[in-house]
């Protein structure tokens, strides 16, 4: 589909985001006719026009150009781009095909091997340190996708890894029709991005397009703990090995006796020697471990064996995820900004070992907060909630765990944290929520948070 358009009529490319303009500039690098659009006017949006215009590439900001893009050849979408926006119903009606940035990128690229990782949560970590195994065993490996490093880019610099690890979003999911990883991860499965998809089943139907290109030969690591992830690997092509935190019969698993993560019948590391924190690391280190081991069974080897362990001991976490950014006063102030959803939170506050002042809120994304009430009794001694999804975090939780209401000053909520945290004690942000109400994204939020802890007297 890809290779037929390239030479025929236009590419639109919707949205000039990051991965929007990297492929812009690979199609127009491919030989296409490109015509890049994006509806935002903000001075990103103009410096990228000016930019792709400047290379001789037809682009616009502030409006789409409606009949052009139902003149298109192909439209190549942002995940970004909502499915009912303008210029996409405008595609579809004229039967123009929609593939996102990433279906381009990995027909530039094929032949290259990858591992593709999604799920709920749990897909930067686990592809980060997919990447960061294989680089120690040798391979020249890139981490790229949704981790932010678009493959467009990958594809654009020329440069061919021996491996990808690959983050792939459900929206991506739903856009790559190509797709068929070398190795695929389903991390796990729970209720998300409410706000975008009418059912929760229709996410869920994005996450299985994972599998839509099965083949026998292809290799699936499943999550033997998670039973709607693991239903929705079923019955596809391949062979699947699955991790767990308590299933000993896998091929990936935590050995409670000996306190090792047990690959292949064999202790691969002591859990004492995971660099982080909480049992949902744990989980993320044997899917990763599992990935990289059965990419290749040369990585299976003892030699390949104590390589990895190395590998794992020298991975240092991703900012925004359970990051300490301050200790001062005998508090600990820990980043979770990345903790977008209720099940995210939920695992960050299980992994707390002191007691904790929990900062929850944001935009709503359609969860209801009763799931953390059990973790909040047991780790937190205060709930601030804030942003706009304040009065319902209230309504779901008040009176059931101490709770204050923080407003929408992220100051004062910082403020308000640091009156109530005592010598011995953390302070979490794990919002549960999306930023978007008080923050451009969720590196800004953290960013906010590790600015303002820093700077605590
Ligand atoms: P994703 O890329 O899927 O958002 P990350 O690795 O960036 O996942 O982690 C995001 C947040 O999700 C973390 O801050 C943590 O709170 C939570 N998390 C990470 N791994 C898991 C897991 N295996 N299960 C549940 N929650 C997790």
């Amino acid at each position: 589909m890809i290779q037929a358009a390239l030479t025929r009529g236009e590419i639109a490319v919707l949205g000039l985001g990051r991965s929007g303009v990297a492929v812009a500039r690979l199609l127009a690098r491919e030989g296409a006719r490109v015509y890049a659009s994006d509806a935002g006017s903000s001075d990103a949006v103009t410096q990228a026009v000016a930019a792709l215009r400047a290379e001789g590439i037809a682009a616009e900001g502030g409006r789409h150009d409606l009949a052009r893009i139902r003149a298109a050849s192909l439209v190549v979408v942002s995940p970004g781009v909502p499915p009912e926006a303008l210029p996409l119903a405008a595609a579809c009606e004229s039967g123009v095909a929609v593939v996102g940035e990433l279906e381009v990128a990995l027909h530039v690229l094929r032949g290259v091997p990858y591992i593709a990782v999604t799920g709920t949560n749990g897909k930067s970590t686990v592809t980060a340190m997919a990447a960061h195994l294989l680089s120690a065993l040798g391979h020249r490996t890139v981490a790229a996708g949704n981790i932010g490093r678009a493959l467009s880019d990958v594809a654009l610099a020329g440069e061919r890894p021996d491996w990808i690890a690959l983050e792939i979003s459900s929206f991506q999911l739903h856009d790559t029709p190509g797709l068929q990883p070398d190795v695929g991860v389903l991390t796990n499965l729970s209720p998300d991005h409410l706000d975008r998809y009418a059912t929760v089943e229709d996410y869920y139907a994005d996450k299985a397009l994972l599998y839509r290109n099965a083949t026998p030969a292809s290799r699936w690591v499943v999550n033997a703990d998670d039973r709607r992830a693991l239903e929705l690997g079923m019955g596809h092509p391949g062979t699947r090995w699955a991790f767990s935190r308590l299933d000993a019969f896998t091929t990936a698993h935590y050995d409670g006796a000996r306190d090792a993560l047990m690959l292949f019948k064999e202790p691969l590391i002591w859990r004492h020697d995971l660099p982080l924190l909480g049992w949902h690391n744990m989980e993320n280190t044997l899917a990763a471990l599992l990935a990289v081991m059965v990419a290749d069974p040369a990585h299976q080897t003892k030699t390949a064996r104590a390589v990895l362990a190395d590998a794992v001991r020298s991975f240092r976490g991703l900012p925004h995820r359970l990051e300490i950014v301050a200790d001062a006063g005998g508090v600990q102030w820990i980043n979770d900004s990345k903790a977008t959803n209720v099940s995210s939170a939920r695992v960050a506050i299980e992994a707390m070992i002191r007691p904790t002042v929990v900062l929850l809120g944001g935009k709503h994304k359609g969860e209801p907060y009763t799931a953390l009430l059990e973790p909040l009794k047991a780790h937190a001694k205060l709930v601030i909630a804030f942003g706009e999804a304040e009065p319902l975090i209230a309504d779901d939780l008040q009176g059931r765990v101490p709770l204050e209401r923080g407003g929408s000053s992220f100051e004062y909520v910082m403020h308000r944290a640091r009156a109530a945290a005592t010598p011995g004690d953390a302070v979490l942000l794990a919002p549960a929520c999306s930023s978007f109400d008080m923050f451009t994204n969720y590196e800004a939020r953290g960013e906010a948070f590790r600015h303002l802890a820093q700077a605590l007297p």
